[in-house]
């Protein structure tokens, strides 16, 4: 079966929320076996480990265990509840160190890319265009050359689908 693609949530092994076992488990959705395991959050009632990618991406695991991937409330207001929808119950998230955080822009969901600090974001060429981002709170706005990847002002980079824009979310351990 082909890999789904994710449009939030475009390369997720680069970002380590899918991971590929040497040995098959069971995902507890479809109940088939996987190499590949889901390793970000799930909001849900019950405790569930190791969903498939398959389950995620059709909305079979969200469905079945009343679950989400991401928290509604967490995100920036798109006007679509259909785009709401697949982020939170057909995209995988992404771990923070706090209440994960969506971006939107252009009235839909950004493509979240990775955990940055600043020096990611220099290599990258993207420091005058992140400090631009009116939606960025003021202080993190100050200290923003104070990021650093896995440090304790982590920096979560996304891309606008339509026009390329890329913004911050930021938080701290
Ligand atoms: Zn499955
Ligand atoms: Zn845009």
């Amino acid at each position: 079966m082909p890999f789904p693609v994710f449009k939030y949530h475009p390369d997720p092994f680069k970002t380590k929320i899918f991971k590929r076992r040497d040995a098959a488990v069971v995902c507890p959705c479809c109940e088939k076996e996987t190499f590949v395991t889901y390793e970000g959050p799930f909001y849900s009632v019950e405790e569930v480990e190791n969903l498939c990618p398959g389950c995620i991406a059709s909305g079979a695991a969200a469905k079945k265990f009343d679950g989400a991937f991401q928290d509604s409330e967490s995100a920036d207001e798109v006007s679509d509840p259909e785009k709401l929808e697949e982020l939170t119950c057909r995209t995988p998230g992404y771990c923070g160190w706090q209440q994960e955080y969506w971006r939107a822009h252009c009235d839909d969901y950004c493509a979240f890319l990775g955990c940055v600090g600043w020096r990611e974001l220099e290599e990258m060429g993207l420091t005058a265009e992140v400090s631009e981002d009116p939606g960025l709170d003021a202080w993190f706005k100050e200290n923003l050359t104070g990021l650093s990847n896995g440090g304790s002002l982590q920096g979560y980079l996304f891309q606008c689908l339509h026009c390329g824009k890329h913004l911050l979310h930021i938080d701290c351990d």
